[in-house]
């Protein structure tokens, strides 16, 4: 296979249980990583974060390196380049951005394009500057000209505009694939940037105001079911009716958080950017829903009985949404956790720590 920067220059060979050794790209010094390699995982604490850890853990991987924001603050150029000389990291896996829904993405444009810029160019290039070779960047669906053709292959990459509704935080996150890219090419790292559908399980952000479209599902749907009060404090009866943003007819793809995971950990040992054409790969089912089919399906595991009404005055965001996800096929991986399971297990974890909600 080649990339647009010519032909493959490197290879991995080992397997998810055993070392790994990434032989020379031309002129390049021999890497390696194994279950001691030193590996920084930015942004543990958040929905992908928290599962990659379980999964490297899970994995066998010992040497793990990580820090709150209230730690190390990404934005922070000074705090990071300390942070990189004092530690050396090997091997840098960067899950840590500012994320949001439509509604947080709309009203703080600014907040979501300068914060992910800054992140992305630190921890990229303090990476690069203390010579960590190897980099595994989540960028995002979103990435992907709005009215590109479905299913979304990696070559549509800047072929059309973008959504309107997360340009910002698109077009940030276009330039941290850039970002890798360049450094791949100039510099001959192996900065691996993978763009994941729709996320959702256990430790998602299931604040109204920020969080995403199932979680918030998810949370509507029981506090109707229960009839608490609704978002302006209204009293409600059991089962009141639940209100949704858009038309419903918008359709979205989305994969199980311990899933993606999975599918980093195996990337990170079976795959590396000058394999793939671009650098970049997607992370999905290459399956897709309703915006209705899936609150349906939340509203039936929740046990809600009620209307549901759809607020059309409200945009849809793009209108369909769904990855090509044969790369990832061909190097092997596939996820393991249906849709019905994985809103289960998620909406079981809501329940056991509704406290702290
Ligand atoms: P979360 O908001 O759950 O987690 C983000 C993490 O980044 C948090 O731990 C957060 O810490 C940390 N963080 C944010 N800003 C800073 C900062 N300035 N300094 C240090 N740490 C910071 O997001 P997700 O886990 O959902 O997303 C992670 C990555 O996965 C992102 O790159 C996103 O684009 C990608 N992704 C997510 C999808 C999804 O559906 N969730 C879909 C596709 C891609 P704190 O909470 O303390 O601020």
């Amino acid at each position: 296979m080649k990339n647009e920067w010519g032909p493959i220059r490197g290879r991995v060979c080992g397997t998810r249980a055993g070392r790994i050794a990434l032989f020379p790209r031309e002129g390049g010094a021999i890497q390696s990583a194994s279950k001691d390699t030193r590996i920084y995982l930015a942004g543990h604490r958040g929905l992908v974060g928290g599962a990659i850890l379980r999964a490297l853990e899970d994995g066998g991987y010992s040497n793990l390196l990580t820090r709150t924001h209230a730690e190390l603050d990404l934005t922070e150029q000074q705090q990071v380049r300390e942070f990189f000389a004092e530690e050396r990291p090997e091997l840098v896996i960067l899950a840590a951005a500012k994320v949001g829904g439509i509604l947080a993405n709309w009203e703080k444009p600014y907040e979501f394009i300068q914060e992910n810029l800054a992140i992305e160019l630190n921890v990229i290039h303090e990476a690069w500057r203390s010579g960590v070779k190897r980099l595994l960047f989540l960028g995002s669906s979103c990435i992907y000209p709005r009215e590109a053709p479905q299913p979304l292959k990696e070559e549509y990459l800047l072929t059309g505009p973008l959504e309107e509704t997360n340009r910002p935080y698109a077009l940030a996150k276009i330039a941290g694939i850039e970002l890798c890219r360049s450094l791949n090419r100039e510099y001959g790292t192996d900065y691996l940037a993978l763009m994941p559908t729709n996320l959702y399980g256990p430790w998602d952000n299931f604040d109204l105001k920020t969080s995403h479209v199932l979680p918030a599902m998810i949370r509507k749907f029981h506090e109707a079911k229960l009839g608490l009060p609704g978002e302006a404090g209204e009293p409600r009866e059991p089962h009141a009716p639940v209100t949704l943003w858009g038309t419903g007819t918008p359709r979205r793809e989305l994969l199980y958080v311990d899933d993606l995971a999975d599918a980093v950990v195996f990337l990170l040992e079976n795959a590396h950017a000058a394999d793939l054409p671009l650098g970049l790969i997607n992370v999905g089912t290459g399956e897709d829903v309703t915006i209705r089919e899936l609150a349906e399906l939340v509203q039936h595991l929740v046990g809600h009985e009620g209307e549901i009404h759809w607020d059309e005055s409200k945009p849809d965001g793009t209108p369909r949404k769904v990855m090509d996800v044969s790369a990832l096929a061909q190097l092997g991986w596939s996820p393991k956790v249906e849709l019905r399971k994985g809103v289960k297990r998620t909406y079981r974890w809501y329940l056991q720590h509704l406290e702290d909600k």
